[in-house]
């Protein structure tokens, strides 16, 4: 049995990823700080689902102050997902928490682990490293080049993992994630807010004239790319992208989401969000090459299925 240490378990991807690795037999101890970001409703809700169908129990734990020792000990794989996600509250004051739960947990992560003998990490990156990236769509290979803090504390979570990985003891995939969606989605995501105004009947705030392109990768596509990347063997620190293919721009969102619901979204205009990248699109050559992976997962049935969550969180 392979023993693996989830970080973020009580997250959107996290809870997910939990859940697949240990139906697929390993033995996994999961944590999560049930940080405020995004409301800890919604992770105590992950955390007792995972109680009730995996017998799980996601463990407090604070990757910044927390001894990490005891939930290392006898553990080979660590995925870590817990991070401070969120690209426009990143500027300003709010940089103080991006840089302690992105950059410094992931040290102390990082250091305890290579002291505990862990033989592998996977890191959540992300696709907003890239910033606007000049090549559609962007491998790996591309200059990092954050537009936000956001990205630039995702893309110094990579390079920590690069220094630790560079002292030959363990190996780390950094995933770069492009936007993920499906049920559970973070309620301060687009598409989360998309699904809530149309069922709700609440207007959809939308940044910028709508035609920002992203990528968006279905969230069950994610776990599964997250579990092959533990089973890797990849050296030093090895970058991949995990995209969806589905290129989608803001407005084609707003109408399919309102032809899905049978409602149109009322949406009221803001100015650009400063940070926000013009387009996202991921090649996914090197993760079919390392990881043996590739998007299954559908726009239209990634987006049913993300609205029947929608519809029991209602009918709650
Ligand atoms: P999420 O907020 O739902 O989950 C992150 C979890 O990390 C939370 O439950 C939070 O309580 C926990 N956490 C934060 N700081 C912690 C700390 N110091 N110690 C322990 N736990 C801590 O976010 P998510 O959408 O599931 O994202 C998971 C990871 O994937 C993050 O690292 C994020 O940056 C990355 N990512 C997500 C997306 C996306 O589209 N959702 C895209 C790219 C990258």
């Amino acid at each position: 049995m392979t023993t693996a240490l989830v970080t973020g378990a009580a997250g959107f991807i996290g809870s997910r990823l939990t859940r697949r690795l240990a139906a697929n037999g390993w033995d996994v101890t999961a944590v999560d700080a049930f940080t405020d970001y995004g409301g800890v409703d919604r992770k105590r809700r992950a955390a007792a689902r995972l109680a009730g169908e995996a017998d799980i129990e996601v463990v407090p734990v604070d990757l910044v102050v927390d001894e990490l020792p005891t939930v290392l000990d006898g553990v080979d794989t660590v995925f870590h997902l817990a991070g401070q996600p969120g690209v426009r509250p990143s500027w300003g004051a709010g940089f103080e928490d991006y840089a302690r739960n992105n950059v410094v947990a992931t040290q102390r992560l990082l250091d305890a682990a290579t002291d505990a003998g862990v033989a592998r990490v996977v890191y959540a990156s992300s696709s907003s490293i890239y910033g606007n990236a000049l090549r559609h769509p962007t491998d790996e290979a591309a200059t990092p080049e954050p537009v936000s803090p956001y990205g630039v504390t995702k893309l110094s979570g990579e390079l920590v993992c690069g220094a630790y990985a560079a002292r030959a003891s363990l190996t780390v995939v950094a995933l770069r994630y492009f936007t993920v969606y499906g049920p559970g989605q973070r309620p301060d995501m687009a598409l989360h807010r998309l699904f809530e105004a149309a069922l709700g009947g609440a207007v959809f705030p939308r940044y910028g004239d709508g035609s920002q392109v992203r990528d968006l990768t279905f969230v069950e596509d994610v776990v599964a790319a997250t579990e092959a990347a533990g089973r890797a063997t990849a050296p030093g620190l090895t970058c991949v992208n995990v995209a969806g293919g589905t290129q989608v721009t803001l407005n084609e969102l707003i109408d399919r989401v309102g032809e899905l619901v049978g409602r149109p979204v009322p949406v009221e205009r803001h100015p650009v969000a400063t940070g926000d990248v013009e387009r996202t699109s991921g090649a996914v050559g090197r993760a079919a090459e390392v990881l043996g992976w590739s998007p299954v997962v559908e726009l239209d049935d990634g987006l049913r299925e993300q609205l029947a969550w929608h519809r029991e969180q209602l009918d709650r």
